[in-house]
């Protein structure tokens, strides 16, 4: 499935749930988490629904690897200059809380790790 309508990260995708865009092309969205636990705290997510880390394929690479060059980028174009943190959450033991992939990117002084 490549839109689920009952994901609030596909809503953001299609722009049925607003949130603070920090970067947007075909294939990933990136937006400002809206209970930041960093001073910059960033969603990168694929456009294209997958539940979780569990559901990705090797054929998802350049995806994830897209995904993962994007942190960097925006970290510095928001002026965080000390470094940041990858972090993403798998199932519930892992502190998923949306069921759709999401990388957070958190950067600023000592950002906490989720969970
Ligand atoms: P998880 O625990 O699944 O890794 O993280 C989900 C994250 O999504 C949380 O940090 C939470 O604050 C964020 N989040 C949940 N709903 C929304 C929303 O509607 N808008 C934005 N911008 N962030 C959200
Ligand atoms: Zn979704």
């Amino acid at each position: 499935m490549s839109h689920d309508p009952n994901c609030i990260f596909c809503k953001i995708v299609a722009g049925q749930i607003p949130s603070r865009k920090a970067y947007e092309d075909d294939d990933v969205l990136a937006f400002h988490d809206i209970n930041p636990w960093a001073p910059v705290h960033l969603l990168i997510i694929p456009k294209r629904h997958i539940a979780s880390m569990a559901d990705v394929t090797q054929a998802d690479g350049p995806l994830l690897g897209k995904m993962a060059a994007l942190g960097p980028r925006l970290m510095k174009e928001l002026g965080v200059t000390g470094g940041f943190r990858h972090v993403i959450n798998t199932g519930p033991d892992g502190g998923q809380e949306v069921y759709h992939l999401h990388l957070h990117v958190m950067g600023g002084p000592r950002p906490w790790l989720k969970g």
